[in-house]
């Protein structure tokens, strides 16, 4: 019997750790819930609570003085050197309690990672998680604590497991890239606008592992303006190709929802159709290579009203074998309307069309095939090597 698809969420987790100006959204996560819940998509049996974090976990990710001052920083108290942790500043500003938040993602993360490792869940979701930029000492791009990199250090060191971890947000996932980038037993996979016009600079076709972990960090980055077939021809040259190579026995993907046409933060021009088709890519190969084991964070997304819960929506109904209602329920836009302050869409589905221009699309695309082939080739044979 397949055991269910599990949402893990918490209600500390409606706060993002840096207050309500900041454009990091956390009402995204409950904004997608209540949109399920209304639907009739998502049943109260199908949400898990969180389970505490294992301290020595938490250090096997983080270096312990960064932890300090992120806590102390958190608690109000004053820390020297603050700026050398990244944190105070306009991404990651100090606001009291943020540790509190963070921590709490955290654990969400790795609960998740849990239900699918003990078998209790084949999929398990945590929206408000995916701060792939948190680095070992250092917060970093809204990123306090890499909830990701916890939950794949988890899967690996608690339960012997193989992991793949494909990052489908618009920035590059360095910050869990770099946890295990000479690790040959966590292939990372990020496909995101190139770090030479977006945040956070790195993820470029020759960053691709070293020592053991060689030839398992792989990186397709995108020029602005790509398209979902330009986006979605270069993910099947190089993707499916990585995994399959990998043979992972669990799929953990970072389904940031930026890389949308109307992101603010970022330039790629995927519709919500162009987004849905990159999550059912990522689903049907844990279904071929993990027996669907799959443990799912959000991530970004900054049109956060119109575009995020619909993306996240679409993804729960994928991972649960649901179907959407084409026509948004009345009283879920009513309340969160009233609530937020904000228009919300009507339909699940998107009428508008990012107006593009075609020769940028179409060079883009080419690039971004051309891209695909050189870093499929190149790491092709590293993959046979380790076989
Ligand atoms: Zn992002």
């Amino acid at each position: 019997m397949n055991a269910p698809t599990l949402l893990v969420d918490d209600p500390i987790l409606i706060r993002s750790p840096f207050g309500a100006a900041h454009p990091f959204r956390a009402e995204r996560g409950a904004l997608t819930r209540s949109l399920l819940e209304a639907c009739g998509a998502l049943a109260q049996d199908e949400v898990a609570s969180v389970s505490r974090l294992d301290e020595r976990l938490l250090h096997s990710v983080h270096d312990g003085a960064y932890l300090e001052a992120l806590v102390r920083a958190g608690r109000g108290e004053r820390v020297g050197d603050l700026r050398r942790f990244g944190l105070g500043t306009g991404d990651c500003p100090v606001v009291e309690g943020m540790h509190r938040v963070a921590l709490r993602a955290a654990d969400a993360t790795v609960t998740a990672a849990e239900l699918v490792a003990d078998g209790t869940a084949r999929r398990a979701v945590h929206l408000t998680g995916g701060l792939h930029h948190a680095h070992r000492a250092r917060a970093s791009g809204f990123c306090l604590v890499n909830d990701l990199a916890l939950a794949i250090e988890h899967l690996t060191q608690r339960h012997g497991l193989r992991v793949a971890y494909v990052d489908v947000d618009a920035h590059h996932g360095d910050g869990v890239q770099a946890a295990f980038y000479d690790r040959s037993d966590v292939l990372t996979v990020s496909v995101h606008q190139s770090g030479r016009t977006l945040f956070p600079g790195t993820g470029g076709e020759e960053e691709i592992g070293s020592g053991a972990g060689r030839g398992f960090a792989v990186n397709l980055p995108l020029d602005p303006f790509i398209d979902d077939d330009g986006y979605l021809a270069a993910f099947d040259e190089l993707v499916p190709a990585a995994v399959a190579a990998f043979r992972p026995d669990v799929l953990v993907l970072q389904a940031g929802a930026d890389a949308h046409w109307r992101d603010p933060l970022a330039q790629l021009a995927l519709t919500g159709d162009g987004l849905d088709a990159v999550f059912a890519r990522v689903i049907a190969l844990a279904e071929h290579w993990c027996e669907g084991r799959m443990v799912v964070s959000g991530g970004g997304g900054y049109d956060a009203w119109r575009t995020v819960p619909r993306a996240w929506a679409r993804l729960w109904a994928r991972l649960a074998e649901r179907e959407l209602p084409e026509e948004l329920p009345a009283a879920w836009r009513a309340e969160w309307q009233q609530r937020l302050g904000v228009r919300l869409p009507e339909y699940l589905s998107e009428s508008a069309r990012p107006d593009l221009d075609a020769r940028a699309t179409a060079r883009a695309a080419s690039h971004a095939m051309a891209v695909a082939t050189r870093v499929a080739t190149r790491l092709a044979p590293l993959w046979s090597a380790a076989a």
